[in-house]
């Protein structure tokens, strides 16, 4: 087993939250550091903050990992004599490298709006506004039925999930014919004779950002000098991602209860809410961090309620408009749920990827920049 790389770090948190997911105005992904460095320590962090980076730094780490991005919009110099620049200066000297997550955290599958719902008690929740569908590929690979299990097996971590079903593959017998040719080594049969075999065609769907590696497992776990597969582009559509989530809570609440209650489970000093206290509140909708931009969104989607953080003075007035209740639990509270999550979810994939002598740690250095 060996010691994972900044680069290998790099794939291992695309897979939990693709870059390709984040909104255009979005910056995050590598910002500093050296893509061949070992990483023997992770620290897991929601704001790249001075403190913050003293901390990765005084504990080794020689990773960071931040929900929100340092570097955001261009810069024109680095220079110690700026906050940015001094943050940048101090990493950079330390031996740390830093990751940023952002949108495309907030809207993957299993991303932190989803740890959210989980958190404040919604089941079964949806994305609020879609912001992207997944494009599927249909690859078919033919292959001698002797090889079938082993092929199904290298190809099951690329394919795409079904609603909620995963391993969806789907074979059928037929017969392969070919004549190898002079300098072929066949698997079967003889050079300069027709051959007619017993072959298996397994189709599957993976996703479009998948295809090339899937190719690679696919060419490895195949017994053929040349193995004969299709890819098809498909117009049918994958799984829907967005931003914010929408779903139900186990048990109707009025406002006041849910509000107190959420306070409770985001350890929020207090917290804020717009709406009768005593309505009855079942559907509800979320969206961590900064979401008054989707209380239109909620309302249209017919939720009683969006949990979010930020929230002006004049959304407050337009939710009163569109007969939504909002709960203010604030950014930090709505967000800081990530750095448990993800320390566990990447150092279980470091495991997964097959990798050792790498640690992930929450950092303890944070708190929320409000006070009450
Ligand atoms: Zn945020």
């Amino acid at each position: 087993m060996k010691t994972p790389k900044v680069a290998d770090l790099v794939g291992i948190i695309n897979k939990i939250a693709p870059l390709a997911l984040a909104e255009a105005w979005d910056n995050p992904g590598l910002q500093i550091g050296d893509p061949a460095a070992e990483v023997t320590r992770v620290m897991v962090a929601l704001d790249p903050t001075p403190d913050v980076v003293d901390s990765a730094i005084s504990s080794s780490s020689q990773l960071l990992v931040t929900h929100h991005p340092l570097i955001f919009k261009p810069i024109k110099s680095i220079s110690a004599a700026n906050p940015l620049g001094a943050i940048i200066q101090k990493a950079i000297k330390g031996g740390l490298s830093i990751i940023t997550l952002h949108t495309n955290y907030d809207i993957a599958d299993g991303g932190l709006n989803d740890a959210l719902a989980r958190k404040i008690g919604i089941s079964d929740s949806l994305p609020l506004k879609i912001t992207s569908t997944t494009e599927l590929v249909k690859l078919v690979v033919f292959l001698p039925v002797t090889h079938l299990d082993q092929m199904r097996s290298a190809l099951f971590p690329f394919l795409a999930r079904q609603g909620n079903y995963r391993d969806c593959t789907f074979a059928t017998d037929g017969t392969g014919t070919f004549t190898p040719l002079e300098g072929a080594e066949p698997f079967s049969g003889a050079v300069g004779h027709f051959s007619k075999v017993p072959e298996e065609r397994l189709e599957l769907l993976i996703t479009a950002a998948e295809v090339s590696r899937a190719v690679k497992a696919l060419l490895a776990a195949h017994p053929y000098e040349e193995p004969a597969f299709d890819l098809y582009p498909l117009l049918n559509k994958g799984t829907k991602l967005g931003l914010g989530r929408i779903g139900r809570l186990s048990e109707s609440s009025t406002l006041a209860e849910y509000a107190d209650r959420l306070r409770n489970v985001l350890s929020a000093p207090a917290l804020r809410y717009v709406g009768d206290p005593n309505a009855v509140i079942s559907k509800v909708a979320l969206c961590s961090g900064s979401g008054a931009s989707l209380l239109r969104d909620a309302a249209r989607a017919g939720a009683d309620l969006l949990v979010t953080g930020d929230i002006k003075y004049h959304e407050a007035r337009e939710a009163e408009d569109c007969g939504l209740a909002l709960i203010d639990a604030g950014h930090y509270p709505t967000e800081i749920i990530m750095v448990p999550e993800m320390a566990k979810r990447l150092g279980q994939a470091i495991v997964a990827a097959g990798y050792a002598g790498c640690a992930v740690e929450e950092c303890r250095a944070e708190t929320d920049p409000f006070r009450i």
